[in-house]
Order: C-alpha cells, then sequence, then structure tokens
C-alpha cells in the first residue's frame, strides 16, 4: 500500500510541477515520492503479499540470497515429492495411490484398501481410515524434515527481513506523514476547486472592513438538491445602512433558507471556498451566530423555547460587531405577545446596544415588527414575493425591499393535508379575529363546520384545488418518483430510493 501510495504521490509531483509559486511551495515542495523506499519495496515485498506477516510468502526472489536457497531447497524437495508420487504408482501399479500431506503426519502414502496387496514391504504403516491406509518411507520422512526445517527458517528469515524494511521505512516516518498532511491539503484545494468550476461559484473578494455584499448568491446545498431552479438572491449588509435586515413573508416563502446561505457564503468565503453567487465582497466576521430550527432538551430539562431562548441569550451575550448573527423566528416558541415582545426587545438591543450590534438578518412571521424600520435607521425591511394566481400561491422566492402582513399560514397547513374541516374552521376564526376580535372568533371555534355560514371563506386565502385530498408529502413523493431514470438506476439504488420514500411516508403519518 504504501508502495502504491508513493506511486501516485511520484504521479501527482508529475502533475503539479508546473504550478504557480504560491502553491509549489506550499504543495509541491513538501511532497516526496522517495524514490530510493519505492525501489526498496519493489524490491523486497511481493506484489500480492499474505495479510499475515509471519507465514513468509511476503519477500520477493531475488531480495536475499540466503532467502532464495532456502525457498529453492523447499521447492526442489516438494518436487522430489510430487514425481515420487508417478513413481511410486508406475513401480506399485496401484493408479489410485496418492502422496498427502497433513499437520500431525506430515507426508504419506495413501492405498485404498482393495489395494492393499500390492503395497512393497518398504513402506511403514502410519494411519488407519475406512477405506485407506496411510504409509510412510524413510526417503519420504528424509524430504519431509529436509522441508519443514527449510520452510521454518524461510518464514523466520522472511519476518526477519521485513523487519528490517520496516526499519528503513520508518527513519522516513516524519516526511511520510508530511506527505500525507500535504495530500490531504491538496485534496481541500482540490475538491474546492472542482466544486467551485462544476457548480459556477466566483471567488469572493475578502475584506477587514466594508459590507458584506453579495450578488445573486444561492445555496449551495439547497441548490443541489432542488428539481425545479433555485432562484438567486441578492444580500447587503453594513453598519452605516443596513445593519439589521428584517425579513418577513409567507410560510414555505424561502426565508430560512435566505438567511442560513448568506451565513453559509460567509463561512464557505472565509474557509477560502469560492462561493455561489455573481459576485461578493465579504467583510471578515469573528464568529457567526446561529437560532434556527426548533429543538429540545428534555432529558436536561430544557424545554424547546428553553433551548430558544439559552441560544438567544448566548448571541446577545457575545456577539460582537464583527459578528454575523441570524436569527429564524425569535419568540415562536411561546405565546404570540410574550414572543412579539422579546422579538422586538431583541431587534432594538442589536440596533442599539453601542458595543455589539453585528450584522444581522432576522426572519419573523411578526408582521408588527417591520414598524422597527422607522424607529431605527440601520434595520431594513426586507420580503419574499409571492403571487396569488388561478386560485395558487405561487412561491417566488425573490428577496425584495419591503414588509409583509401575512402569511398564509393556513395555506401552508392546508397543502401539508391538514384535514379540509380544520382548514375551513381555522379560516373562518381568522377572519373573525382580524375583524371582529377576540371574543366572537371564540364563538364561532365553537360552531359545528356544517353550521358555518357558506360565504365565510377570506378573500385572501382560496382554496387551492385538487389539493384537499392529496397532501403536499404526496405530491413529493409522486414528484421523485416521476423524477426516477429507471434505465440508469440499479437495483441497489432503487431499493434505497424505495425505503427512503416508505422513510418519508412513515414520517409524515408519525406526525
Ligand atoms: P416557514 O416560515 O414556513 O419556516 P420559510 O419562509 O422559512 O418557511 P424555507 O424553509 O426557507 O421557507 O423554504 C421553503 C422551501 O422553499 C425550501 O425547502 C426550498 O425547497 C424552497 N426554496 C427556498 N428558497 C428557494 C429559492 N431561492 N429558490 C427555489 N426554491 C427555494
Amino acid at each position: 500500500s504504501l508502495k502504491n501510495a508513493l506511486f501516485k504521490i511520484r504521479h501527482v509531483i508529475g502533475l503539479i510541477k508546473d504550478s504557480p509559486d504560491w502553491f509549489k511551495k506550499e504543495i509541491f515542495e513538501s511532497l516526496n515520492a522517495h524514490e530510493e523506499l519505492i525501489q526498496l519495496l519493489e524490491n523486497a515485498i511481493h506484489e500480492d503479499p499474505p495479510l499475515t506477516i509471519k507465514e513468509g510468502g511476503i519477500i520477493r526472489k531475488g531480495y536475499n540470497k540466503e532467502l532464495d536457497e532456502l525457498l529453492d531447497m523447499t521447492s526442489s524437495n516438494k518436487q522430489w515429492i510430487s514425481e515420487l508420487q508417478k513413481q511410486e504408482i508406475k513401480k506399485t501399479g496401484i493408479s489410485s495411490l496418492k502422496i498427502g500431506f497433513n499437520r500431525v503426519f506430515g507426508y504419506y502414502i495413501e492405498v485404498t484398501k482393495s489395494n492393499l496387496s500390492q503395497i512393497p514391504d518398504h513402506y511403514i504403516r502410519k494411519q488407519t481410515l475406512v477405506n485407506a491406509e496411510r504409509f510412510i518411507t524413510p526417503d519420504l520422512k528424509e524430504k519431509e524434515n529436509l522441508i519443514l526445517s527449510a520452510e521454518e527458517k524461510s518464514k523466520e528469515l522472511e519476518y526477519r527481513l521485513f523487519q528490517q524494511v520496516c526499519e528503513k521505512i520508518m527513519n522516513h516516518i516524519s516526511s511520510l506523514l508530511t506527505n500525507g498532511r500535504t495530500i490531504s491539503w491538496l485534496d481541500v484545494y482540490n475538491s474546492m476547486a472542482t466544486t467551485a468550476v462544476k457548480n459556477r461559484y466566483v471567488r469572493p473578494n475578502i475584506t477587514k472592513e466594508g459590507p458584506i455584499q453579495i450578488m445573486q448568491s444561492r445555496h449551495p446545498v439547497v441548490e443541489q438538491l432542488l428539481d425545479e431552479q433555485f432562484i438567486p438572491n441578492d444580500v447587503y449588509l453594513d453598519h452605516e445602512k443596513q445593519q439589521i435586515m428584517l425579513i418577513t413573508g409567507p410560510n414555505m416563502a424561502g426565508k430560512s433558507t435566505y438567511i442560513r446561505q448568506v451565513a453559509l457564503l460567509v463561512l464557505m468565503a472565509q474557509t477560502g471556498s469560492f462561493i455561489p453567487a455573481e459576485k461578493a465582497d465579504i467583510k471578515v466576521v469573528d464568529r457567526i451566530f446561529t437560532r434556527v430550527g426548533a429543538t429540545d432538551h428534555i432529558a436536561r430539562g430544557q424545554s424547546t423555547f428553553m433551548v430558544e431562548m439559552l441560544e438567544s441569550a448566548n448571541i446577545l451575550n457575545n456577539a460582537t460587531s464583527n459578528s454575523l448573527v441570524i436569527l429564524d423566528e425569535i419568540g415562536r416558541g411561546t405565546s404570540t405577545y410574550d414572543g412579539l415582545s422579546i422579538a422586538w426587545a431583541v431587534i432594538k438591543y442589536l440596533a442599539t446596544e453601542p458595543v455589539s450590534q453585528p450584522l444581522t438578518l432576522f426572519a419573523t412571521h411578526y408582521h408588527e415588527l417591520t414598524e422597527l424600520e422607522n424607529l431605527y435607521p440601520s434595520v431594513k425591511n426586507y420580503n419574499v414575493a409571492v403571487l396569488e394566481e388561478n386560485n395558487q400561491l405561487v412561491f417566488l422566492y425573490t428577496i425584495k425591499p419591503g414588509g409583509t402582513d401575512h402569511s398564509y399560514g393556513i395555506y401552508a397547513a392546508q397543502l401539508a393535508g391538514i384535514p379540509s374541516r380544520v382548514i375551513h374552521n381555522a379560516r373562518l376564526i381568522l377572519s373573525s379575529l382580524e375583524e371582529k376580535g377576540k371574543a366572537e372568533s371564540w364563538e364561532i371555534a365553537q360552531r359545528e363546520p356544517s353550521a358555518t355560514p357558506r360565504n365565510t371563506r377570506p378573500k385572501r386565502m382560496p382554496l387551492a384545488p385538487g389539493l384537499e385530498h392529496e397532501s403536499y408529502s404526496s405530491q413529493k413523493i409522486i414528484s421523485q418518483l416521476k423524477s426516477l431514470d429507471i434505465n440508469n438506476t440499479t437495483p441497489l439504488q432503487a431499493l434505497i430510493q424505495l425505503a427512503r420514500l416508505q422513510k418519508s411516508l412513515y414520517k409524515n403519518k408519525k406526525k
């Protein structure tokens, strides 16, 4: 394996010898193909050695004279034995006579019981089987001793020679380890470069001061997984004009994807990678703080909301003006007014606290927060565009300036397959809450759906036709099945795909 690795390093050295100076210094000069080791391994170690190191078969012929003599002796004696079988068959006329070997009795001549009358006198009986007898002769015993002692000696010698080879290699261990590290770096550069070329990434301009400005940014993972085209978006954050982007928009519109993609691209840029965008100026950040998703640690006494607050506390206590913060739906884990108040106060703190003021992306469903743009000049409202078309909501995934005033949450619930009676009732309650207040909504919620007036469907969230009985998850599964290219799918891939689809069905059932 080492020899094969060194062969490859020799090849890599050939490939990168004409690379730029910095690369030569960092990579090329620290690679060493160790030609002398290649030579040693070529000469000493058998092309296809066994897995055990004490049973011989490792050292190549021609490497050591003494070993060659021992091996020759063994093979010539083995040759003698196989010749002996032919001779004995001829002498005795027993065509089924054979010479065998086992670890207990050594070499023996085996004759079936029906031929025992034909054996010569000098055969010495050694073992009786059901159908045959086994014999030895003095000559056979002598050869056996020669073979076994030569084999034993050669195994010992091979082991010693193998150890000597290992010791010679050990003298180069530090350079060999450097090879390993250098190759891993080369792998990093190569992977980044390959990914960048394959996925049309660009080189970001990294600055110490200045904005984070990314034109036409894309999410590196989501864009690979989507069947449809990923819609790119711009981002601009700086300390003067736009320290906080407050992003509102319907459920499923792409808010979380957008804020996570910005954090990811900044991280990628700081690792030295190109990024999925058209152009980017990225200010170096000291840390990226994220508060996304909903998790709990019930075994450690932390509820979902407590985890949300612990993470938020960590951000507020530790973010500096050089940090990047992404906050997804702060406050949604508690009652509406509690959550809204916390979210409001957090934005105020991030916008005004003199020591911190980190660059921030804040996604929320609290439309009330869009008012903050008027209070704090560094807060700017953005929303994710959607279109209402033919009774359906079309997600455009485009981030544009300005706030939004509704979330289409019930529409998302309907897409997910919530029973239509529940959806219907929810619409009634919502429109009543919006128009008449809490008391009447409470009364409406108590009514049986069949008793509700027919014309109460709110104007702005129409039912999507055809979706009442078909949940969003099954639609996704159907589209995955349709996109399967059966002719280019192996049976194993098909099974894996089937298991994945089944798992997602179970998951949705549990929910
Ligand atoms: P919610 O408020 O319900 O949490 P959201 O607005 O945060 O929703 P995301 O979870 O970001 O929405 O996005 C929903 C889905 O939309 C993603 O899973 C992805 O498939 C798709 N999506 C998001 N952004 C884009 C984009 N720019 N282009 C194409 N598809 C996108």
